[in-house]
């Protein structure tokens, strides 16, 4: 009796994609510092829990970085969020970050100007191998009784019990926000496009899990990752915003893919098979969300190097402004600001929708390449 073989997956096959996917980290831990202080930091307009908007500092601290983007299969296919960290940042460096972030924070107007405060790490930090638990209930004591909203980002891993409670003794759970890089709920596109790691169950588990602290929860939504096209990540960012308002996310974060070095993205886009999504598709997907999602959540919607050559793009004329309507949306959620007047670009996008499958369902497109 032969045995048929057409439905199984080449396990050669299947490791193709990490194993790019980590050769190409290997070059970017390369380019890595061994060590830096550098804080990034930069302010934006948020909405808050209220309804109303206001000023945040976000600060991106010099942790390690992702845990997960140093595994052998290279972590997400899109990210190039360590390369901004040390490879080895020194103990010392490391607790001066309370006062440092403070002392950014007073700089740059203090308590008067803003009203949140957020602290990414290019990882997680509730991972005490990037962040020592003492050091992360110090910088979040600095800053709990001067701002009205404190975020903190992590993979769903590292949100159990034991870490919720250690930052609730700090914060209380009205002032936290736990940002969550989900990218998409569906398990299929997440394994064969982003290699996130997390599936939606336990992005769910970890979601019950804070809302039983009623700690409010930030899903972020990745747009047109590798591999997908326009309407399938359109498609792909709306079944994952409705999976999340389902399940009680309050925050949904779409952030459309701009190309990072030594990704998989970026070979992708040299040899002409990848394009960053179109704005009017990131238009789209935010308006439609929240549409979807009314007053139960916030979307926020701000892309990364819009209009630029490797970021989520139209024609050049109109980008400018369709990314600072999109910008003022995210702080006030007021979804009339998207009625606006299509450019020209918009007819080419439209046929663009309905061709780019028949090049080679990568979102490829000769117009405005
Ligand atoms: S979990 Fe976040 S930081 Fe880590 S590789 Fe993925 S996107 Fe990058
Ligand atoms: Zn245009």
């Amino acid at each position: 009796m032969t045995q048929d073989n057409t439905t199984r997956a080449d396990p050669e096959k299947e490791r193709v994609f990490t194993v790019e996917i980590g050769k190409l980290r290997i070059l970017s831990n390369e380019m890595r510092k061994e060590q830096h202080e550098r804080i990034i930091n930069w302010v934006d307009e948020s909405p808050f829990r209220d309804g109303s908007s206001g000023k945040s500092l976000t600060f991106v601290l010099p942790t390690r970085g992702c845990k997960y983007a140093m595994a052998k299969h290279g972590g997400c296919s899109m990210c190039t969020l360590p390369m901004d960290n040390p490879l080895n940042p020194t103990t010392e460096s490391l607790y001066q970050l309370p006062e440092r972030t403070w002392e950014i924070f007073e700089k740059k107007g203090g308590v008067a100007e803003f009203r949140g405060v957020k602290f990414y790490t290019s990882g997680s930090y509730l991972d005490p191998w990037e962040l020592p638990v003492d050091l992360r209930r110090a910088i979040l004591a600095k800053f709990v009784d001067n701002v009205d909203e404190i975020t903190i980002e992590t993979r769903c891993e590292f949100v159990i019990k034991k870490h919720i409670e250690d930052i609730l003794e700090v914060v209380p759970a009205e002032k936290l926000i736990v940002a969550i890089g989900q990218e998409t709920t569906d398990d299929e596109i997440n394994k064969r496009s982003v290699n996130k790691g997390h599936k939606r169950k336990q992005f769910e588990r970890a979601v019950k899990l804070l809302h039983q602290y009623n700690v409010q929860v930030k899903g972020y939504i990745l747009l047109k990752s590798i591999f997908m096209s326009e309407v399938s990540s359109l498609d792909d960012v709306l079944r994952s915003a409705k999976h999340m308002n389902d399940i009680g996310v309050q925050n949904i974060s779409i952030n459309p893919c701009y190309i990072g070095k030594k990704t998989l993205m970026e070979q992708m886009f040299y040899r002409g098979t990848y394009r960053p999504p179109w704005l009017w598709t990131v238009y789209y997907a935010a308006k439609a969300a929240k549409q979807l999602v009314g007053d139960r959540a916030r979307v926020i919607c701000d892309p990364v190097a819009a209009g630029s050559e490797r970021g989520p793009r139209n024609c050049g004329s109109c980008d400018k402004a369709l990314k600072a309507t999109l910008k003022e949306f995210s702080s006030t959620q007021d979804l009339s600001l998207l009625d606006i007047e299509l450019c020209e670009c918009h007819q080419i996008y439209t046929s663009v929708l309905s061709t780019e499958h028949l090049a080679n369902g990568m979102g490829t497109t000769s117009v405005y390449h």
